[in-house]
């Protein structure tokens, strides 16, 4: 049964049946990826009549928009970690396999995993993104990303260290590298980090830190554009700046990074000046985390893929995509696509 037939109205029928991944007569239904759009989407193919099986690199499902409050130490990473076996173990025809998805071969129907081979009917590719550096290699080198459970407790770690260092360096130079943060990017991710830095700032120095000056902690939020979240409203962006900035935030618009030499700690900017900073935190893009295998029409702007209404990805046959990775054709409200 191809994907776009089965319908809602065919569900209460299908629950009335057990399906059992272990019956190799139904139609297999591969997804990569357990992000928000491929757990969902798994969730909906419980008791239906295909045998799915969900693949992610990871054991667990992240939920990312609370990543920055694990890397400014305000949750545990368990808070934002939730295992798919938990989520996805009691659906008799749901299996998981915890492995990396290396290629497709749309020709063979398979997909060529870090654990082996699996043959599918239909694939559903919800890969998401990946931060995106534009290829400068020295930023990718020494900014702190923040899109995975590891980047965050990273960026945690990384904090803490540049606190400690602070008090037992010498120079106030080196003090004022260590304690200034600067972030590239005023999307959601960089606007809420920076809230969180400034909220450390004003109430974990003074109790924690009695030893750091704490006029010395510096969070700069730098952002391309002519405000900060661009994709949306004017007005949204307005009180967020105005936020920021009561907070103690340093607001840089149309101001664009050039690059950084980790050495010297030195971030250079298009107008030519330097910002000393130990701790570079790039939020600024991101780009779709695709799979090699497919033709190259299948791609579109950002690496993602050109999809129909049905989410049946370009010049491919049986192969899906849904999530951020997805780019939305044929909706004349959004001719360069949904945003992300
Ligand atoms: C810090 C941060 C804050 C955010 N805040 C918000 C917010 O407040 N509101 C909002 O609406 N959105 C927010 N977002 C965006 C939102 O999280 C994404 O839109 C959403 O996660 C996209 O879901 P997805 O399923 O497409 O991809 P993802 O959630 O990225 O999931 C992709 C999955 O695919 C797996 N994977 C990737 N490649 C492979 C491979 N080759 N093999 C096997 N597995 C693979 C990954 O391990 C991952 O589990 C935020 C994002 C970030 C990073």
């Amino acid at each position: 049964m191809p994907l776009q037939t089965f319908s809602g109205n065919n569900r209460f029928y299908y629950k009335l049946m057990a399906y059992h991944y272990s019956d190799k007569t139904l139609p297999t239904v591969i997804v990569i990826g357990g992000g928000f759009a491929g757990l969902e989407f798994v969730k909906k193919l419980n008791n239906t009549p295909f045998r799915v099986i969900l693949i992610d690199k990871r054991n667990y499902h992240t939920f990312q928009p609370l990543l920055y409050q694990v890397a400014s130490a305000g949750l545990s990473a368990d808070s934002i970690g939730f295992p798919y076996r938990k989520k996805i173990g009691p659906f008799p025809n749901i299996a998981f396999r915890m492995a990396e998805v290396e290629r497709i071969d749309p020709a063979e129907k398979q997909v060529i995993t870090s654990v082996g081979t699996m043959q599918y009917d239909h694939l559903v590719i919800a890969t998401g993104t990946t931060t995106n550096y534009f290829g400068n290699a020295n930023l990718e080198k020494w900014g702190m990303p923040l899109k995975t459970i590891s980047d965050a407790l990273n960026m945690r770690s990384d904090i803490l260290q540049e606190f400690e260092k602070s008090i037992v360096t010498e120079t106030l130079e080196d003090k004022e590298s260590s304690l200034n943060f600067v972030i590239v990017g005023g999307g959601p991710t960089g606007v809420e980090l920076a809230g969180a830095l400034a909220e450390i700032k004003r109430n974990v120095l003074p109790s924690d830190y009695t030893e750091i000056d704490r006029a010395l902690m510096k969070v700069v939020l730098i952002e391309a554009a002519d405000r900060l979240l661009s994709a949306m409203r004017p007005a949204s962006s307005k009180a967020a700046q105005k936020y920021l900035e009561k907070l103690g935030v340093e607001v840089k618009l149309n101001t664009i990074v050039k690059d950084y030499d980790g050495h010297k700690e030195e971030l250079l900017l298009a107008d030519g000046s330097i910002l000393k900073s130990d701790n570079i935190i790039w939020t600024a893009g991101v780009k779709g985390k695709n799979i090699p295998g497919l033709p190259e029409s299948a791609y579109g702007r950002g690496g993602r893929y050109l999809i129909h209404r049905t989410n049946a990805i370009q010049d491919v046959t049986d192969i899906y995509a849904l999530g951020d990775i997805a780019l939305v054709q044929g909706d004349t409200q959004f001719p360069n696509g949904h945003p992300q």
